[in-house]
């Protein structure tokens, strides 16, 4: 007997998971866009932050679209419908603790979780060949623009995404290419007589060869062997034979097909788990069995949201019925399309427009969406200041006992004690940063490493760390694991640099703010100090720059994901072996690129060293998307303050050397001879790495070239 939901303990907040970007939690988020459901904080999980919308794969494949065409941007829909993102992949689940596991991120509880992670490709024949899995779809043409050249190609299914993407291929590939289509038993299997027929024209008229009724045995080096023997000659092979469920949904204990797809009733919720949802290819509806497409997941978008909002408003949800017939359009890439819906069938140029106006104006009503800020909490009521200002005790004791931070071999006292090594200097810093993703474990990670840096810079080890947390108001269930979540990417970060995180104090505040104060050793004769430059010695970088002005277009939702990624991984790229690889090349200064950016910092270091430098402007490092962003006139709010800052020492500064940066890069000096062991090094290590100047003689000032 199924158990129903309790009802919605919405005084304490519902928390909902979404796992994955599919198609229908896309349409679920706008509508949360469009009307927020209040009590109710929502995170996505997905493993990609741009997902292609599948309509436009075959358009993609042919040339006629660029891949930013084609995705629905995650930062800027989230930050829209007032949620929080975390890009990790889902690799588990604990039904019974509520719990979701993922690559990196620590687990994730829930009140409701919703599935919509797609499907994956069939098994693939056995032997090596030049076969390419189209599903996932993530990455797709990078992965086909690197199988390229190919002279002969072919297309392994014959449902309508391989019947497309075949003539995709005479598109992209051009007239003089050989194109197959291998579709096992017949094309269009759920279709009828006159669509097929429609199609195996339009095939021939396009000169691609259809081998049906003989499945593909063994993938070649060069070919693929057929099971009557034949052998189909060919340099890339697309492998589209339909969905297959994520193996990783086998260990969930939740009830599946024979399959391995979720089993949902009519209102898309798990038979065996009453507060899990699927949708998409990966559910399996029982009432309404349907083949997997894309045109279910859409529709099931605005039911699943209506189910949510029906549930945390205490109500029964609403049967969700798939229709029974879909309209397919396929494009033959040159300007036509052929429309089929049930028996019938049309082909023509005016199909093509239809096809073409439809998938584009999918992808764009995700695009103009406003910006949200992330917060779903319960009404706060009036909160104390003062020492009651803290987060509660057992809010920080749990976070603490997961952390291990209450079970060391001394018990916890009132301040941290320290035994630094005797002879030793200690270096003390402190910087705190306000939250700017909502990924608070990655937020963690970086306040952490932006933390280290000043440290780092110095030439010193750190120590230990004290931690300085302010989060906003929520349920006791939410601030534990937001704390746990942002100490345990801080964590990772410090002790990977050889720190401890000893402690720290903890308050309520308007916004989540991280900062900590860092200790660290050096030694008496190598430490590196801003002051160090000597005219003749090399100036190198070691991070590219960008950071402030992309995190600024991220919050105002302006922001691509192939923008955010890089900066994101840039800002948690650890800098303790980078000062090492740079103290070992002889460094003679050093300094962290932090919130005066690069030119401010370097201004710092001349001043010091009483010296002059040069820059290449062209040599400097920029993240992807920096200079587009600047161009779109976004700067970061400390941007003006910079400029004014290098104000006569710098004749019109470029825009990208003043951004501020969050867990910047160093700038060093290095004697020539060690400039090239030196970029071979740190590019060794991961650093995006340049030489962007020299020191010369003279009053502090900075040429630029
Ligand atoms: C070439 C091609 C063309 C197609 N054209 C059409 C068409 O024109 N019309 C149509 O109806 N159907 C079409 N389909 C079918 C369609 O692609 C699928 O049915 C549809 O994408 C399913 O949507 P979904 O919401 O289930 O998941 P998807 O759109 O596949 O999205 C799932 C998302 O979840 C993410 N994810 C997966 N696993 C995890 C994890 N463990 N953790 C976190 N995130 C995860 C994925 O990266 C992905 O972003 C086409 C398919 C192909 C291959």
């Amino acid at each position: 007997m199924q158990k129903d939901l309790d009802p919605m303990p919405l005084a304490e907040g519902c928390e909902l998971l979404l796992v994955g970007g599919g198609h229908a939690h896309l349409g679920l988020l706008r509508s949360l866009a469009m009307r927020p459901i209040p009590g109710l904080r929502v995170t996505l999980v997905a493993d990609e932050l741009a997902p292609i919308y599948s309509g436009m794969v075959p358009g993609l494949i042919a040339g006629l679209y660029a891949p930013e065409d084609c995705v629905v941007e995650l930062p800027r829909l989230t930050l829209a419908a007032g949620a929080r993102l975390i890009h990790d992949r889902v690799t588990g689940l604990q039904p019974t603790a509520r719990r979701l596991l993922c690559a990196r991120h620590p687990p994730l509880r829930y009140d409701l979780l919703s599935l919509d992670v797609g499907s994956v490709a069939r098994p693939l024949p056995p032997g090596k060949g030049p076969l390419l899995p189209v599903r996932p779809i993530r990455n797709l043409e990078e992965r086909f623009r690197a199988a390229l050249p190919a002279a002969r190609a072919a297309v392994i299914g014959g449902g309508a995404a391989g019947v497309e993407l075949s003539f995709s291929l005479r598109h992209r590939l051009g007239p003089e290419a050989e194109i197959t289509l291998l579709p096992g038993s017949r094309i269009l299997p759920h279709s009828g007589p006159l669509a097929r027929w429609i199609v195996r024209r339009a095939l021939a008229r396009r000169r691609i060869t259809v081998i049906p009724g003989a499945p593909v045995a063994e993938a070649q080096p060069d070919a693929l062997l057929l099971g009557d023997g034949r052998r189909i000659h060919c340099d890339l092979a697309l492998w589209t034979t339909g969905a297959a469920a994520p193996a990783w949904l086998r260990k969930t204990g939740l009830t599946l097909d024979s399959q391995g797809f979720i089993k949902v009733d009519e209102t898309l919720r798990s038979l065996s788990h009453r507060e899990v949802f699927a949708a998409g290819d990966v559910a399996a509806m029982q009432a309404h069995p349907r083949e997997k497409a894309g045109v279910y997941a859409v529709r099931q978008g605005p039911a699943l949201a209506d189910t949510i909002r029906r549930l945390v408003a205490g109500e029964a949800p609403r049967p969700f019925r798939p229709q029974r017939h879909t309209l397919a359009l396929i494009g033959t890439a040159d300007g036509e399309a052929i429309a089929l819906r049930g028996r019938l069938a049309l082909a023509g140029r005016w199909a093509w427009r239809w096809k073409r106006h439809i998938d584009r104006n999918w992808v764009a009503r995700f695009a103009a969406l406003p910006a949200m800020p992330a917060t779903a909490a319960a009404p706060a009521p009036m909160r104390c200041a003062g020492g009651g200002g803290k987060l509660a005790a057992p809010v920080l004791s749990g976070a603490l006992r997961r952390l291990g931070l209450t079970d060391g071999p001394e018990p916890l006292d009132d301040a941290a004690l320290l035994n630094p090594p005797p002879g030793a200097l200690l270096l003390q810093s402190v910087d705190q940063l306000r939250a700017f993703v909502t990924d608070l474990h990655v937020f963690g990670r970086i306040a952490a490493n932006h933390a280290l840096g000043e440290v780092h810079a110095m030439g010193g080890r750190p120590l230990s760390a004290l931690a300085l947390v302010t989060l906003p108001h929520a349920p006791a269930a939410w601030l534990e694991e937001d704390l746990y979540a942002m100490l345990r990417g801080a964590q990772e970060v410090l002790e990977g640099a050889g720190a401890r995180l000893l402690g720290g104090h903890s308050g309520e505040g308007a916004e989540p703010t991280l900062g900590f104060s860092v200790t660290g050793t050096a030694e008496p004769g190598r430490l590196l100090r801003k002051g160090g430059l000597r005219p003749g010695d090399r100036l190198v970088l070691t991070k590219p720059l960008g950071t402030g002005v992309i995190l600024a277009a991220a919050m105002r939702g302006e922001a691509r994901a192939a923008w955010l990624e890089p900066a994101l991984a840039a800002m948690q790229q650890p800098g303790g072996p980078v000062v090492a690889a740079l103290a070992a090349q002889g460094a003679t200064a050093c300094t962290d690129v932090t919130g005066f950016g690069l030119l401010g910092h370097m201004a710092e270091m001349l001043r010091a060293s009483r010296c002059s430098a040069r820059l290449d402007t062209a040599a400097i490092p920029l993240l992807p998307g920096m200079q587009e962003a600047l161009d779109q006139g976004i700067r970061s709010t400390l941007h003006d303050g910079n400029e004014a800052t290098v104000a006569g020492l710098v004749e019109n500064p470029p825009a990208a050397l003043l951004d501020p940066q969050t867990a910047g890069g160093f700038i060093a000096g290095l004697p020539e001879a060690s400039v090239a062991p030196c970029l071979a090094e740190l590019r060794r290590l991961g650093a995006e790495a340049a030489l962007i100047g020299t020191v010369t003689a003279g009053l502090p000032a900075i040429s630029l070239t």
